[in-house]
């Protein structure tokens, strides 16, 4: 099969490394989801069992690849952050989205009678594309979280205001839509609390925040996580610590460092809340994440 006169196509393949040492976010989308969610019935604003169903297939993902360090979800779209040393697939661009997409739909579909059991999933089937962005800083990535966060806070707010004079206001959704154009968030709480008595504070945590992914350490043993200080390596990590923090750039972790954090995120637990990861106290609570 080798050396066949066929092969010289191969040359015509473009290799596609993903930058070292960055962070690499994968940011997938449901395509069409407007008319698919129409489609399957899904309750407005928020359907509780298409987005139970969005996490249990991230999760699903995360557990699948421990290169990821954390997953944020919403409405028909999920970030996934890898590592800033993965090697996965030598960081090949196509390989990482490809895989992470098509995982994530397969498990999707698998999933789906669990969360819609009454409700057969009929084509146009869901599909979902995908892109890769690295990011070299921790604030940049910071910032890339916060930016999708704060746009499920805009968004849910617009759709539960929008939903609210639908179902409540017996509005068609032309008119919701002129009510609702030019409108500042202000405006938005007001029109809730004083046509609906609804307050938008008192809404689930889980439509305005949207879903976080990680591993939870926290029933991990400490000795897993920190080697005894009285160990050979340990004295080694300890040399090797104070003489990165005297380097302007950080010298990559070593094999073992990265070896034993592998073994570690397996072990972990996958868990999904629904919180703030825009201010620090997210991440001050839980330094390995993105560490
Ligand atoms: P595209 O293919 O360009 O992504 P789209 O129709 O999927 O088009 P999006 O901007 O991705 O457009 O918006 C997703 C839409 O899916 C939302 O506007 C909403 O109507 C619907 N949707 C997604 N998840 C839910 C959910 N859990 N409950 C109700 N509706 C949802
Ligand atoms: P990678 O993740 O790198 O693609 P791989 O294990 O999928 O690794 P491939 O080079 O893609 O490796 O080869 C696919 C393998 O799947 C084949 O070597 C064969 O063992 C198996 N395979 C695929 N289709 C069939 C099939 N129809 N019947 C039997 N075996 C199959
Ligand atoms: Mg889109
Ligand atoms: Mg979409
Ligand atoms: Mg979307
Ligand atoms: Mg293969």
């Amino acid at each position: 099969m080798a050396n066949s006169k066929f092969e010289y196509v191969r040359a015509f393949e473009r290799p596609d490394p993903l930058l070292p040492n960055t962070f690499i976010v994968i940011r997938l989308d449901g395509r069409s989801f407007h008319s698919f969610s129409a489609r399957h019935a899904f309750t407005k604003p928020n359907d509780i069992r298409a987005l139970h169903l969005m996490n249990a297939a991230a999760a699903a993902v995360v557990r699948d690849l421990p290169d990821i360090a954390i997953a944020y979800g919403v409405s028909d779209e999920f970030s996934f952050v890898l590592r800033r040393e993965t090697t996965l697939f030598e960081r090949r661009e196509a390989k990482l989205v490809t895989t992470v997409c098509s995982s994530f739909t397969s498990w999707y579909v698998f999933l789906w009678p669990q969360f819609f059991p009454e409700t057969p999933l009929v084509p146009p089937l869901p599909s979902f594309d995908g892109r890769a962005v690295c990011y070299p800083a921790l604030g940049n990535v910071r910032d890339y979280l916060s930016w999708r966060q704060a746009d499920c806070h805009i968004n849910n707010l617009y759709n539960t205001t929008f939903w609210a004079l639908v179902q409540q206001g017996g509005m068609t959704t032309q008119e919701a839509e002129e009510e609702l154009k030019g409108t500042f968030a202000k405006d938005k709480n007001e029109i809730l609390f004083s046509r609906f008595k609804i307050n938008y504070n008192n809404e689930p945590e889980f439509f305005k925040k949207g879903s976080v992914i990680f591993r939870d350490y926290t029933d991990v043993l400490p000795s897993a996580a920190a080697p005894d200080s009285s160990s050979p390596a340990a004295a080694a990590a300890t040399a090797e610590a104070q003489e990165t923090a005297t380097t302007a750039v950080p010298r990559e972790k070593s094999k073992t460092q990265i070896e034993k954090e592998k073994k570690r995120a397996k072990k972990a637990q996958v868990v999904v809340e629904h919180v703030d990861i825009i201010q620090d106290a997210f991440w001050e609570k839980r330094p390995w994440i993105l560490g």
